[in-house]
């Protein structure tokens, strides 16, 4: 019997393309509501912290840059979620 190529191939196109649709610019939750994420909040402070560490830029616009490290005498808060 032959290996199934098409499938594996098809398989990984969803899984590229799932990757790929991934909207970065689309998924931010601000949680001030308003167009622009205010980048101070604590969603907004989790994603551009996360970018960080992932060693990429944010794509999406900020009212403000908050700071991305956490503050003096502030633990990390990454296992709350
Ligand atoms: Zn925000």
């Amino acid at each position: 019997m032959k290996t199934p190529l098409i499938h594996m191939q098809k398989k990984e196109i969803v899984a590229l393309g799932l990757e790929l649709a991934a909207p970065l610019e689309l998924t931010w939750s601000c949680y001030s509501g308003s167009e622009v994420a205010c980048g101070v909040c604590e969603s907004c402070v989790l994603r551009l912290r996360a970018f960080e560490q992932a060693g990429t830029k944010d794509p999406i616009a900020y009212a403000k840059r908050g700071e991305t490290r956490p503050q003096a005498g502030e633990t990390s808060q990454e296992g709350a979620a």
